[in-house]
């Protein structure tokens, strides 16, 4: 396959309320841009594109006085905030370029091995994975809660590379196919894979926030894996098939019990094992009809087909018509 020698990169950056890490974000990702430029790793052409989405703070004004004046970048103001993973998809969306790369804003992720993905897919890879060495920087309690949130999607039958987050290279054609997917309960790092295309890896450790804090409160990480989940797998709905089997497959020789007792004499007891199956079954058809309840309520989202994401301003390179 033939690979143009400079593809332009455009570099994805969804910023929500970032205002105190955005001028070094801009800093430090312009650096190792231009050292690409100059080591002619990537076209002179190539940019940042930083999407707010809906930031409270003056994160959007920053973006915008960065763009002046500076050909390598481009903003992406969304309507309202519509949470990472959609912001990222409006970056993609608007990106224009060979090869996309999409990173944090809050240089959590090692920004120079930016360079090695480029040279992965200039190697021949469609999709470079970020994946993170140690989590040494982060808290106990968000180490503990991220693996933790891996291993149950591992368990639900999620196929992700782990301790990859949504720092990744997608070339053009993978970025397209990944656009194709018109699903509005989206969490990329499932859907990425599945695309296909020959990926690798590169590795890194992860650096602690450079400043600012988490935008990703336990809610939003539960609600995250919630999504994944449902999103991309059945096997919530199969477990609740195998302990409805389980329960009926216990009834019968419970049945066979109750029968023997009746017929021995001894049917004044059982108070007790009345109330605990009651109680028992109970919660697990509650829970059971939460669980699909979860899976109905994603077909009724899926129906409407609404527009994931409004663009309300675009600014640098060349001016769009939405
Ligand atoms: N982010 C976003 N919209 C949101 C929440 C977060 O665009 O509603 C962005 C945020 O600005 C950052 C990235 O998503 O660039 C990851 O967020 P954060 O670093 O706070 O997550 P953590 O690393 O703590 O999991
Ligand atoms: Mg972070």
């Amino acid at each position: 396959m033939t690979k143009q020698v400079t593809p332009t990169l455009a570099i994805v950056v969804p910023c929500y309320n970032e205002s105190e890490v955005f001028s070094l974000c801009l800093r430090e990702l312009s650096a190792v841009m231009a050292d690409m430029a100059g080591n002619g790793l990537i076209a002179g052409n190539s940019y940042l594109l930083f999407v707010d989405d809906g930031s409270k703070d003056d994160s959007w004004t920053q973006i915008e006085a960065a763009c002046r004046g500076n050909g390598h970048v481009r903003g992406l103001k969304l309507s309202r905030n519509k949470g990472h993973q959609v912001a990222l998809m409006a970056g993609l969306t608007a990106a224009d370029a060979d090869i996309i790369v999409s990173i944090d804003a809050d240089l959590q992720d090692d920004i120079s091995v930016i360079q090695d993905m480029v040279k992965a897919y200039l190697a021949g890879s469609d999709i470079v994975y970020g994946v993170r060495g140690s989590r040494d920087a982060d808290s106990g309690f968000k180490r503990f809660t991220a693996e933790s949130f891996y291993k149950i999607m591992e368990l639900m039958g999620v196929q992700q590379v782990s301790n990859h987050a949504d720092f990744r290279l997608l070339s053009r054609r993978a970025c397209a196919a990944l656009l194709a997917y018109r699903e509005q309960n989206i969490y990329l790092r499932g859907l990425v894979p599945l695309i296909g295309f020959k990926s690798s890896c590169v590795y890194y450790d992860r650096a602690e926030r450079a400043a600012g804090e988490s935008k990703y409160p336990l809610k939003k990480m539960l609600s995250l894996a919630l999504e994944g989940i449902t999103s991309l797998t059945v096997t919530p709905l199969r477990i609740i098939a195998a302990l409805g089997l389980s329960i009926s497959a216990l009834s019968m020789v419970a049945t066979f019990y109750s029968i023997l007792l009746k017929y021995t004499g001894k049917t004044v007891e059982g108070w007790t094992s009345v109330m605990i199956a009651i109680f028992f079954m109970g919660g697990v058809q509650m829970l059971s009809l939460g669980i699909i309840g979860e899976y109905v309520g994603k077909i009724y989202m899926e129906t409407k087909g609404r527009p994931k994401f409004f663009v309300e301003k675009h600014v640098g390179g060349a001016p769009d018509a939405s």
